[in-house]
């Protein structure tokens, strides 16, 4: 970071950004937002419209953050705004049963085969939090598997590293979350089937669920390897224990049906949220009706939102999904596909090692010479290029997520002319990329 130099100002976001930090801690409301990973001044943003966002000192960037994922259509999508509008105009929140939420649930249904009946939440990390309790309380069983480097939330038992003597790799462990809450952690690397059996094997009889990104985007892009999936599925099935596949991330994003529509491999609960709420806090679990009918009230597996089904939100997600049709996700993948060549491109011209990984219009550029599969790889990359990679993008226009460890998104708003102020900032960034040193 120290060959970093943040030739341009940003003022304005500098003021608001002091004076965030008086009232809030470290100035933000979710960590990566700060720019800790990457220095400079975060850029507070004003507004939005298709692939652009404008920041308060009215500089305007191509966004290839687009909100972490949810804003597939661009921003400030003229028929989204239009049907948030209309239910803003009917009232805010009733806290009674809406047509929205049974409208919502039934795109949900209709699209992703595995979910026979879905739970309306407000974030990712409520639907992964609600899935594992429910998985627990089906099998009456107390651990869960999940593998580094996966992101499911801020669930306390899933940023726990875990303490039964199974090898971890640098999950990082959080003050606040007590010994018991990790202890029913088993931690394992990706992509590796051989130490989920040693697992199985290790505690019979114990394993309420595996959990996993569908495809994992929080370690950068990382697809499971051929075979993964379903080897993961057919273990639990084994051992009665419930596959949890968390598409929060890659869910109506990769595919209609998400991951799922790509793999075909049928998880028994799946997790949503971002594309789904166009924008909005909404968020899902749903899978086999057999084991969503011990969710109260229906069972006894308590879980509930004051806010769940939210009738802004829910028209919000409703929308979207339905602007969602095959020749959206062909015009993003299309998008995705012209940005990784473009990157490919001006990287290679510099001679920066990298890979460009992948899941359908997901990508991460991972500043390594060897593919990345697992979370000890992706650390390996040389992240210290990506600083400047990253600043003198920003200075030239475009916004890419403030860290190595990142999937980019686009929308179906980055156009020709978005993906050209791309392709012009490239060439500079991939120098920058090149002479950067530790
Ligand atoms: N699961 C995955 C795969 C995610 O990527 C995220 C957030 O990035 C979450 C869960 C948590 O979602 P939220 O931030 O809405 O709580």
């Amino acid at each position: 970071m120290a060959s970093v130099s943040y030739p341009y100002a940003a003022p304005v976001s500098q003021t608001l950004f002091d004076r965030a930090a008086v009232v809030t801690p470290g100035g933000v409301n979710s960590p990566v937002r700060a720019f800790r990973a990457v220095g400079g001044t975060p850029r507070f943003m004003v507004s939005g419209d298709g692939p652009y966002l404008t920041d308060a000192d009215g500089r305007e960037y191509v966004d290839l953050v687009c909100s972490w994922g949810p804003m597939i259509l661009g921003h400030s999508h003229p028929e989204v705004i239009g049907a948030v509008q209309a239910a803003v105009a009917r009232g805010t929140s009733f806290g009674t049963p809406g047509e929205g939420e049974v409208e919502l649930a039934e795109e949900i249904v209709a699209r992703v085969g595995p979910v026979e009946q879905v739970r309306l939440v407000s974030s990712g990390t409520e639907a992964t939090m609600s899935a594992i309790r429910l998985a627990r309380g089906f099998t009456g069983r107390p651990k869960v598997i999940k593998f580094a480097g996966c992101y499911h939330g801020h669930v306390d038992a899933l940023l726990a590293a875990a303490g039964s003597g199974v090898a971890t790799f640098g999950l990082p462990d959080t003050p606040g979350v007590t010994g018991a809450q990790a202890g029913e952690t088993v931690v394992l690397p990706y992509n590796d089937l051989e130490a989920v059996r040693a697992a199985f094997a290790a505690h019979p009889g114990e394993i309420a669920c595996v959990i996993t990104e569908a495809s994992p985007g929080n370690m950068g892009v990382v697809p499971p390897l051929p075979g993964f999936n379903a080897g993961l599925k057919e273990l639990c099935a084994d051992n009665g224990a419930l596959f949890i596949s968390d598409e929060v991330m890659t869910g109506f994003r990769v595919s209609r049906s998400g991951w799922f529509g790509l793999d075909g491999v049928v998880p028994d609960l799946m997790t949503f949220g971002k594309v789904m709420g166009g924008g909005f806090p909404a968020a899902a679990f749903g899978g086999r009706a057999d084991v969503m009918a011990q969710l109260a009230p229906a069972g006894p597996v308590y879980q509930a939102g004051t806010l769940s089904g939210n009738p802004i939100a829910t028209a919000a997600g409703v929308a979207q999904l339905r602007l969602l049709d095959d020749a959206a996700y062909e015009k993003v993948d299309a998008a995705s596909a012209q940005l990784r060549a473009l990157v490919t491109e001006a990287l290679s011209k510099e001679g920066v090692v990298h890979r460009v990984q992948n899941a359908g219009s997901m990508f991460t550029v991972f500043f390594t010479d060897e593919d990345v599969t697992d979370y000890a790889k992706a650390k390996a990359q040389q992240a210290f290029r990506f600083t400047p990679f990253f600043h003198s993008m920003l200075s030239q226009g475009v916004y890419l997520p403030p860290s190595a460890f990142e999937s980019w998104f686009l929308s179906t708003a980055h156009d020709e002319r978005a993906l050209e102020r791309v392709a012009e900032a490239l060439p500079g960034a991939a120098r920058a990329a090149a002479e950067a040193t530790e």
